[in-house]
């Protein structure tokens, strides 16, 4: 069978990364050679000429093409980073740093100084840094603090045709800093389909395309649906690795997790081939692997094996590996889109999009001719996908976005120049949800708390929580708490072993409801030393918890930094119950007198969770942390609720029913939302347009 990622470091990984590495660092071409015979070095000259004669440049290339790695070299070498540093952004992490490090090692420093990077929560830069990769959120936050970007003499805005919410917001305010300092250069890179559009919204700017170096790449379809899509895909792999000819095999899966389980069943079925199959190295590739883990997918297969990446979306355009002869395209990705029943924005998995299948089959043919196994039928390619991909801010949450340009004093989000603005009913119910939240006056304005709540790098109901609880003197629990509920799936029920895991989790069960058994058990994990034999012990995931301790070190560095006091409440929960509260007021549910609960925003039934601490214990009325739909409406991390609480921490937001004006039911319900925020005509909505 199959063991579960996160126990131990399972054997596929040990021989992929371990210390005593089957094979090593092979290359048959020193560094300066190699950028040479980079297609963008044919152009080096024109390139520089179209850099100093224009302000804003367009350049399209092939992937692979030496775009990410080379430009900032060239903009040093022509003297650019004399004036400030040269930035360039990547809307994902890890291509930041893996291309931070890559271009360190062509400079010849070590990665934080002539040449460095900034993530979320990590900054690898120095003083002599000239060269700075980071992430689009990155550069949105160092907006916040200097909207002119007086560091920077040039930022190259690396994969615009991703769109991020945050490319598209920098689109619009680099667009206007082009025009308010003339010596300012901008550099925005993107994939052919959307040059045309790029050139025209950046003011008509030149294009510049560097012209690839591709080899035909067969496509083959599915002859029906697949309706197991992972194991259809390892199906092939193992096809294409015992009857194809040499070359390496990229796969494309959605997340970590299918990945680690991907990688450990294809190991398992290559140790029973045995010796009569050539060796395979399994190598996964995503996100938040750990960097080392990550530069082994640019290594070379020693020769008589081959080397089979299981990548996310990692692998489409940010991170090009060179050998790769057959793409395995199963046609799902995992995307962040708002989630209405959760309130917030969530990963789902979704079909790709055509442009995006493209990109991917291409990935076959950069050293030679390959071959692309798409897990879709033809029928399904045309008439299923979407030709490009839906640019994020037109199906996110926009929350966190609309506090950010408010605290930039962008005020006037409703006339912002979004190159494609995303629908007025989005904005307005962000700025509802804000106001709500008490981030934004009556007047739409920023308040103290919407500019506290705008440094954490969280969903505003969430970072209004944490706000809350230092106000509280409960940070520590409730940072605990934040932590636990950003990541999925704490405990681990196997099939086998339900009974028994319910019974270890019941343990920790707390009147409250899900949110201090969740403490409880992080707590209890910390006297127990953070051992991985505890969570075995306790049916707890390991994996999870060691991320969720992660994030909480992280929030609270975010915290120190600000000066928020980080005390404890010790037993005294209440105060932990009221800063929860203060951020999920809008999720809250009375027990309904006939069955179950109704959500008090919307009236809709619900039910508590059978998973639930409170479960069959039917407090009259809890907050919910999510909605999901089984058999039933189903309310998951739930948590007691005083009603006068909710009426204290949310007076924007609720009032105490007034007797005589209510029907019976609502009598009962006496407290109820002072307006309804799907009602397009309720009184922000008009003051964010009157200030328009
Ligand atoms: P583009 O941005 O046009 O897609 P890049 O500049 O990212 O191209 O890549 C140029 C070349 O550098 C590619 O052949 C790629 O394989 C190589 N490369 C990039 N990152 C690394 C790395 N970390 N290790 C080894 N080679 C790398
Ligand atoms: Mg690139």
């Amino acid at each position: 069978g199959i063991t579960l990622p996160g126990r131990e470091v399972p054997e596929w990984k040990k021989q992929a990364f371990g210390n005593n590495a089957s094979f090593g660092y092979i290359t048959d071409k020193s560094i300066q050679e190699q950028r040479e015979s980079l297609p963008i070095y044919q152009l080096k000259t024109t390139l520089c000429e179209a850099f100093m004669q224009n302000q804003i440049l367009v350049v399209v290339g092939e992937t692979g093409s030496g775009k990410t790695t080379q430009m900032t070299q060239y903009l040093a070498e022509m003297g650019f980073t004399k004036r400030g540093i040269v930035g360039c952004t990547q809307p994902r992490r890890v291509a930041a740093v893996s291309v931070a490090k890559r271009v360190a090692e062509e400079v010849g420093c070590r990665v934080g100084q002539e040449v460095g990077y900034t993530i979320r929560f990590e900054d690898c830069t120095g003083p002599e840094t000239a060269i700075k990769y980071m992430t689009d959120g990155m550069l949105m936050r160092e907006m916040l603090m200097d909207g002119d970007l007086k560091r920077y003499s040039c930022i190259m805005l690396d994969e615009a045709h991703e769109r991020n919410v945050s490319t598209d917001v920098l689109f619009a305010l680099l667009k206007k800093l082009v025009q308010r300092r003339k010596d300012f250069r901008l550099i925005v890179t993107s994939a052919t389909l959307d040059a045309e559009k790029f050139s025209q919204y950046f003011l008509d700017a030149k294009i510049f395309t560097i012209p690839g170096r591709t080899f035909p790449v067969d496509i083959m379809y599915a002859k029906e649906a697949e309706n197991d899509y992972v194991d259809a895909a390892l199906v092939t792999v193992m096809q294409i690795h015992l009857n194809e000819g040499e070359g390496d095999i990229l796969l494309f899966l959605t997340g970590q997790e299918e990945i680690d389980t991907a990688c450990e069943v294809l190991y398992q079925r290559m140790q029973r081939l045995g010796r009569s199959a050539p060796p395979l190295i399994i190598l996964p590739a995503y996100g938040s692997l750990p960097s080392e883990m990550q530069s082994r997918i640019f290594e070379p297969a020693p020769r008589g094996s081959r080397k089979l990446i299981v990548a996310t979306n990692i692998a489409e355009a940010s991170i090009t590996v060179d050998g790769i002869h057959y793409v395995v395209d199963p046609g799902m990705s995992k995307i962040n889109a708002y989630n209405p029943k959760l309130g917030m924005d969530s990963l789902v998995v979704t079909p790709i999009s055509q442009a995006s299948a493209r990109q991917r089959a291409g990935r076959a043919g950069r050293t030679g001719p390959g071959k692309c196994f798409r897990l879709y039928t033809e029928l399904a390619y045309k008439t299923e996908m979407l030709p490009t991909n839906v640019p994020e801010i037109q199906r996110t949450n926009l929350g966190n976005v609309v506090l950010q340009l408010k605290s930039m004093g962008v005020n006037d989000l409703l006339s912002f120049d979004f190159m494609d603005p995303p629908p007025a009913q989005t904005l307005v119910a962000a700025l509802e949800k804000l106001y709500a939240l008490g981030a934004l006056d009556e007047e739409g304005l920023l308040t103290k708390m919407g500019r506290k709540m705008a440094a954490f790098p969280l969903d505003p109901i969430l970072s209004k929580t944490l706000i809350s609880s230092v106000e509280l003197g409960c940070a520590e629990e409730v940072v605990t708490i934040v932590a636990m509920l950003s990541v999925e799936n704490i405990f681990f029920r196997p099939k086998e072993k339900q009974a028994q895991a319910d019974q270890k989790k019941a343990r920790f069960h707390q009147p409250e409801g899900d949110h201090l058994t969740m403490l409880a058990v992080y707590e209890s994990w910390k006297r127990a030393g953070f051992s991985k034999a505890w969570c075995v012990d306790q049916f707890v995931q390991t994996r999870s918890i060691q991320r969720a301790q992660d994030i909480r070190q992280q929030l609270v560095g975010i915290l120190g930094r600000y000066r928020m006091p980080i005390e404890s409440c010790g037993r005294k929960f209440k105060a932990v119950q009221m800063a929860i509260a203060s951020g999920f007021f809008m999720h809250a549910a009375k027990r309904d007198p006939t069955e179950g609960y109704r959500t008090l925003v919307e009236g809709q039934p619900v039910f508590i969770h059978p998973g639930s601490a409170l479960f069959q214990r039917n407090p009259e009325v809890v907050i919910y942390h999510e909605l999901v739909l089984t058999s039933k409406e189903y309310m998951r991390q739930v948590m007691v609720i005083d009603p006068k609480t909710l009426l204290e921490v949310a007076p924007n937001f609720y009032r105490s029913a007034d007797p005589n004006k209510l029907t019976r039911r609502k009598k009962r319900e006496r407290i109820e939302p002072l307006y309804d925020p799907r009602d397009e005509g309720n009184q922000l909505w008009r003051l964010s347009r009157r200030r328009g």
